[in-house]
């Protein structure tokens, strides 16, 4: 396998190129070779020429094409071209197949792939191109996702320099098309193919939930309109440059458990905003940032693991957005250390399509890099460079930005940190560290209000420690505390969590306990269990220390907030009865 690559912009560069490529199949062994242009220039007439002398001078071979944002060549950003990646097999084939969509369902174009795929044998991958930001691209994916799981699965949608005024077109052999879906198949029985993504940029606060989206648009995350996201967090606003604003600051969603990352390019009146790939309402949604050290460390990762793979030829397939972001200096030194594992060629795309090797879906993700190998052959132990990036080539901005996410970084852990600790504190008796009132009546009210989802319905118990004044009195209040936190621990020692049970302080020495799902008898059973573990515990200096129990279950009154009243009668009557017992409310 080699990779032969030149510009076509310029005459005389190509044409040296076509006399390389001639003279390579006049020496060499060639089962089939692919062409691919990476088209940065817009001139639909030269683009065209140049595919006619290709596929004249060639006319076995394979072609195809996509407007690009940036071309690579050599593992290095290009000046704009229209650039010629040739690549010729010992052994396997690549065969360009390519779908008309104008008029056709894309559900219908991906079955077709669907089939083909089924019908190649020796298939190891699929590389498709089509423009998926302006057509419907889950159809096409959805049903490519059904191909054989074992078949690699990677692509990018066209893009142009002018991301808001060129066409995403593709290239066939018939020309420039704007309507076309490619599927490139890649076949043999020496054929091997690893594709990874790599990303890097890092969650920023709390998940939100799409709670209304249609395809690109994303309207409302919780329950507000999306746009206020950006507004309110980073005043990210409508009046600034809001694509560039937000490319920093990328949104991530969770879509089965697969992270993926949309970029957010425009907004409309209503407090929409557009991403640049699909997304869907439930989808948990974060905002994200740009760590410039996270990124490096994802990208160093993803190197090493290609320099074991021994790649004969690389394609780097990496999202526009994150050419802006870095800038085309820094875009262009992140994929550098792949240039030096192998032919590393590919291009700017507007969204990039890969499917994990453990996984049977066809993901469209943004801002990430897709980084696919190939080789022909078991690999020869060659001793590739270890080549890496670090921190110390962040120049100016870049540099700026690293301390920035850092800032950012330790800020968020901390105050995460501490909101949790508010969450505690907001719920828990300081003293005996079990809910406190307002959180067990919270509890109580909500089991009560969903009471049809429990079959036996719900028990509850109103508890309150017999004589405490004696204990304060005659041991002092301290004592009277500790005996407060040990008859809380019996508590819990009692209920099951698990299964939404649930104990409160009342206030002073007076306790509830929420049991879902228990009849009536389960509730006093449990009541008189508590009440026994209460009587015989030791609490040191205390002689003998008891408690009076009322018990009440749901199904006793309509009225909910008699239920409360009821229990509390009940507790009275205990106390009446003598204390140290238990008594079941009266319906
Ligand atoms: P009864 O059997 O009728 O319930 O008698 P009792 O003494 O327990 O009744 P009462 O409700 O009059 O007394 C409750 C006492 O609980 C009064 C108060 O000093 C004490 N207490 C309330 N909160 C705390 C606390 O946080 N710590 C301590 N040590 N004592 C408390
Ligand atoms: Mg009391
Ligand atoms: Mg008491």
């Amino acid at each position: 396998m080699r990779q032969f690559l030149f510009g076509a912009g310029n005459a005389s560069e190509f044409q040296n190129g076509i006399s390389d490529l001639k003279n390579y199949i006049d020496t060499h062994n060639v089962s089939s070779m692919i062409l691919h242009l990476y088209c940065g220039l817009t001139d639909t007439k030269l683009i065209e020429d140049r595919v006619n002398t290709l596929t004249k001078t060639f006319p076995d071979a394979s072609l195809a094409g996509v407007a690009s944002n940036g071309e690579i060549k050599d593992g290095k950003l290009s000046p704009r071209d229209i650039l010629v990646s040739a690549i010729f097999f010992e052994s396997s084939t690549a065969k360009v197949y390519s779908y008309n969509h104008a008029g056709a369902r894309t559900e219908d174009i991906g079955t077709a792939i669907k089939e083909t795929a089924a019908d190649t044998p020796d298939l190891c991958a699929i590389e498709l191109l089509f423009p998926g930001s302006v057509m419907n691209s889950m159809g096409v994916l959805n049903k490519v996702s059904e191909c054989m799981p074992n078949v690699c699965i990677f692509g990018g949608y066209p893009i142009g320099h002018d991301m808001d005024n060129d066409k995403p077109f593709v290239v066939t052999e018939n020309g420039v098309d704007l309507d076309t879906v490619i599927a490139i198949m890649y076949c043999g029985k020496d054929l091997y193919v690893d594709a990874d993504k790599t990303a890097g940029w890092e969650k920023l606060g709390h998940a939100f939930t799409i709670t209304k989206a249609d395809g690109h648009r994303l309207a409302e995350v919780d329950g507000t309109p999306a746009l206020e996201v950006y507004e309110k967090y980073l005043q990210i606003t409508q009046a600034g440059n809001f694509t560039r604003d937000t490319v920093e600051f990328p949104l991530l969603i969770v879509d089965n458990g697969e992270e993926i990352l949309r970029h957010a390019y425009s907004y409309s009146e209503d407090g929409s905003i557009y991403l640049s790939g699909n997304v869907h309402t439930g989808q948990k949604l974060y905002l994200t940032y740009g760590n410039p050290s996270g990124i490096f460390e994802q990208v160093n990762k993803r190197c090493a693991a290609v320099r074991e793979f021994e790649p004969e030829v690389l394609f780097l397939y990496s999202c526009a957005a994150r050419k802006a972001f870095w800038g085309d200096d820094m875009a262009g030194r992140e994929i550098a250390p792949f240039g030096e594992l192998g032919s590393a060629t590919g291009f700017f795309t507007g969204g990039e399509l890969i499917r994990m090797s453990d996984r049977g879906t066809v993901f469209e993700h943004n801002i990430t890099l897709l980084t696919i190998a190939m080789r022909e052959g078991q690999k020869k132990g060659l001793v590739l460079p270890k080549a890496k990036i670090d921190d110390s080539m962040l120049v100016g901005q870049a540099y700026l930005l690293k301390r920035l996410a850092q800032l950012v970084q330790s800020t968020n852990d901390e105050l995460q940190r501490m909101n949790e600790q508010l969450q505690y504190m907001a719920v828990t008796d300081e003293l005996t560290n079990i809910y406190n009132r307002r959180e067990i009546e919270r509890r109580i009210n909500f089991a009560l209000k969903n009471e049809y989802q429990y079959e036996n319905g719900i028990g509850l118990i109103m508890v309150d420690i017999d004589h405490f004044k004696k204990v304060n009195d005659i041991l002092g209040h301290d004592v009277g505390d500790i005996v407060l936190k040990s008859v809380a621990d019996i508590y819990k020692e009692n209920i099951d969590t698990n299964h939404g049970e649930a104990v409160g302080r009342w206030g002073g020495e007076e306790f509830f306990l929420l049991l879902p799902n228990k009849t009536l008898e389960e509730t006093e059973e449990k009541a008189e269990c508590i009440r026994k573990a209460i009587e015989e515990h030791d609490f040191n200096n205390i002689r003998r220390l008891t408690a009076s129990f009322g018990v009440i279950h749901s199904s006793f009154d309509q009225d909910k907030k008699r239920l409360y009243i009821k229990v509390d009668e009940a507790l009275y009557q205990a106390k009446a009865r003598g204390r140290n017992c238990v008594v079941v409310a009266e319906k």
